[in-house]
């Protein structure tokens, strides 16, 4: 299998939700990427080599039109830039079942998604008041009416299986797993170690680039102003090897051995870069 660097694009972190584990709830909440910034960014993809690309927040569909902009962009340098996948995450709390909920889904087909993804199945969400469980006869009638065009889903229960952003602090003594897998539960695709091990850069709603969701390391630069080929040129080995080699070659490398970080990926960033 191909490895292929995923571009995870924050267009804002904006929800209506929240969620005790949320990372987004250790800094500024309430930022969205203006129109024109998204475009910029988008335009300093990399050119001549495949990649995917992952728009989630916050919550999505608060900034539907940017957005719908963003698909609307993206459709037309697709091709160009060699965008593989192209997939947005959501919490699933605009699903009704009603023909604006079904327009949307095929918005986004029209607009070339291949992947809608609800990542609210968990504890966490629930905990927050979210139960995406009961609205899966939404997601069922979704995936019969696109089946094999786009593939809509819910997270899969490996999710579940680490705990990260704040759940690590919030939730220090919880064991508890995903009790209540959707029924589109595909172990092998975000097993622990996939995650892990994908190549992933995060583009926050400020237009920085970084490392790691948890937006612990230190930004790499501005995917708004430079070229994402230069700020990746410029990466110094240890994060290149964080980026295609994964976490544990940079905890081998300094000496690390965090007991069980499979499990709490946060805590090993909180570690490596605490300083
Ligand atoms: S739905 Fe997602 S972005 Fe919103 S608060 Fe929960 S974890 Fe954070």
């Amino acid at each position: 299998m191909e490895i292929m660097p995923n571009y995870v694009i924050f267009l804002t972190n904006r929800c209506n939700l929240k969620c005790p584990h949320c990372f987004w709830e250790n800094g500024v909440r309430d930022q969205s990427l203006s129109k024109k910034d998204l475009k910029r960014i988008l335009k300093n993809l990399p050119n001549g080599r495949s990649f995917n690309i992952l728009l989630t927040g916050g919550e999505i569909t608060l900034e539907k039109d940017l957005l719908i902009y963003g698909l609307e962009e993206l459709k037309k340098i697709r091709k160009r830039k060699g965008v593989i996948n192209l997939e947005v995450q959501t919490n699933g709390s605009w699903l009704k079942d009603d023909e604006e909920t079904y327009n949307l889904f095929e918005k986004f087909y029209e607009l070339g998604v291949n992947n809608v993804q609800f990542a609210s199945n968990d504890q966490f969400h629930r905990t927050a008041g979210f139960d995406i469980r009961k609205r899966q006869h939404i997601i069922d009638k979704a995936e019969k009416r696109f089946k094999k065009r786009m593939q809509v889903w819910g997270v899969y229960a490996e999710s579940d299986l680490y705990k990260r952003g704040r759940a690590v602090e919030n939730f220090p003594d919880s064991s508890e797993r995903c009790q209540y897998p959707l029924k589109y539960e595909k172990p092998t695709r975000y097993s622990v170690g996939d995650e892990l091990r994908q190549p992933r850069f995060y583009i926050f709603p400020d237009g920085n680039l970084n490392i790691c969701e948890s937006g612990i390391p230190t930004p790499l630069g501005s995917a708004i102003e430079n070229s994402i080929a230069t700020i990746e040129r410029k990466m110094s080995e240890e994060h290149q090897a964080f980026i295609w080699k994964g976490i544990s070659s940079v905890l081998t490398q300094r000496g690390l051995h965090l007991e069980g970080y499979e499990e709490h990926p946060c805590s090993c960033c909180r570690e490596l870069y605490k300083d």
